[in-house]
């Protein structure tokens, strides 16, 4: 397996406001230590509840946030301490699909400029006309009437939005496409054609993808390998077969017993998991998923566990293992 991209040791921590006038600011774990690789041509998708750190993770891949400690490789070069310059050209690879398209899309750009405005900043193409080219070229790709480029985005649909936030994020050749949540805001009948085709550009493109949700269904749908995020860390992370054949961690048995049985992905019709998520101001010692978990025992409270290979690809952080 080539690695496109790697994080290692990836945290992220917030001072938050004080409690009481003097008291000392206290600190939002919000990303603590975690660590996974993206092949060239895979979707690596990253599931957990809201607050798990999902998306604090994509963001801070792409730089768009400060790391408080870790590493990033994208093509083997270690990108959180390069200079602005010449980090660009690896950032013009690593696009973002991001979940509200309504909110992403400038109002008071055309389709056109929204999609060109990419191309614009990294030089390429050089020329108006081969970019005017490329967008019509794009949003046929992306399903769209390339004679619509004049339109506005409120003409279009949250689907057909989403799909424009697409044809921006492939403008500038992208290889790796970060998704957060991109289907979680649409309809229950647009969710799968957006799904599929974000697989059938992965396939025409040779895409790489970070696909984050919070729904395990989406999840599986997508992603070639799978990790599970919970307070801000990986709990279990396999290729996507075993998730769901050999769920290990009992965050994940939990998620999956959530995941409604019907084929189309409906993230509404998923039951919440059990408890609520704590605080990631005040995480609970130890394990931080003992205060839900149905397996725990007495060293769950008292010593965090290690990640551990428990089959080949598949680790788990967990005790009982
Ligand atoms: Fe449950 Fe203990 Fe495993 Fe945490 S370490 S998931 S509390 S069994």
């Amino acid at each position: 397996m080539t690695a496109l991209l790697q994080a290692e040791g990836l945290t992220k921590h917030y001072r938050v406001a004080r409690p009481r006038l003097l008291a000392p600011r206290p600190v939002l774990r919000a990303v603590e230590d975690v660590s996974f690789e993206i092949a060239e041509g895979e979707t690596f998708g990253l599931v957990g509840e809201s607050g798990s750190g999902k998306s604090t993770t994509a963001r801070l891949v792409l730089r768009l946030v400060p790391a408080t400690a870790g590493r990033v490789e994208y093509r083997g070069r270690s990108v959180l301490d390069l200079p602005p310059k010449d980090f660009r050209p690896l950032r013009r690879e690593m696009q973002m699909v991001f979940q509200d398209p309504a909110g992403s899309l400038n109002p008071s750009y055309r389709v056109r400029d929204l999609i060109e405005e990419p191309m614009i900043v990294h030089g390429t193409p050089a020329t108006a006309a081969e970019r005017r080219e490329r967008v019509g070229a794009l949003l046929a790709q992306v399903g769209l009437d390339p004679s619509h480029a004049a339109r506005w985005p409120h003409e279009f649909s949250g689907g057909q939005r989403q799909r424009i936030g697409i044809a921006r994020a492939l403008a500038v050749e992208a290889r790796l496409l970060v998704a957060d949540e991109p289907v979680s805001a649409l309809d229950v009948s647009v969710q799968a054609q957006i799904l599929n085709l974000m697989r059938t550009l992965k396939d025409r493109h040779g895409l790489s993808y970070l696909f984050i949700a919070h729904d395990l269904a989406v999840v599986k749908h997508m992603s070639d390998r799978v990790a599970v995020m919970y307070l801000g860390r990986i709990v279990e992370q396999a290729p996507r077969a075993e998730i769901w054949r050999r769920p290990a961690h009992p965050y994940t048995r939990m998620l999956l017993e959530a995941v409604p049985r019907a084929k189309v992905p409906d993230q509404r019709a998923a039951a919440a998991p059990p408890g609520e998520i704590p605080s990631p101001v005040a995480p609970p010692p130890g394990c931080a998923f003992h205060p839900r978990c149905p397996a725990r025992m007495a060293i769950c409270s008292q010593h965090a566990p290690v990640a551990k290979e428990i089959a080949p690809g598949h680790l788990a952080a967990c005790h009982l293992y």
